[in-house]
């Protein structure tokens, strides 16, 4: 039982030390020159009009929409 959750605690502070590591390596403020979802080169003047922009119109318009139906669920 009380291994059980040491493996869950475990698993847990492995998941987090993934994500910090994910921030990390993503600095905020510079954008990416390929769009994360597609692979497709983020064109210069959006990467300029959003700085930390890691995808393309596109893709950026379907993330929100989902973002927007997730949050509101
Ligand atoms: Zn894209």
């Amino acid at each position: 039982m009380s291994k059980n959750f040491d493996r869950a605690s475990e698993y847990e502070a492995l998941m987090r030390e993934h994500q910090i590591n994910a921030v990390i390596k993503r600095p905020i403020g510079v954008s990416a020159f390929e769009c994360d979802e597609c692979g497709n080169p983020i064109p210069e003047s959006r990467r300029i009009a959003s700085p930390g922009c890691i995808r393309c119109i596109d893709c950026q318009t379907v993330y929100e929409l989902k973002d927007k139906h997730y949050r509101s669920v």
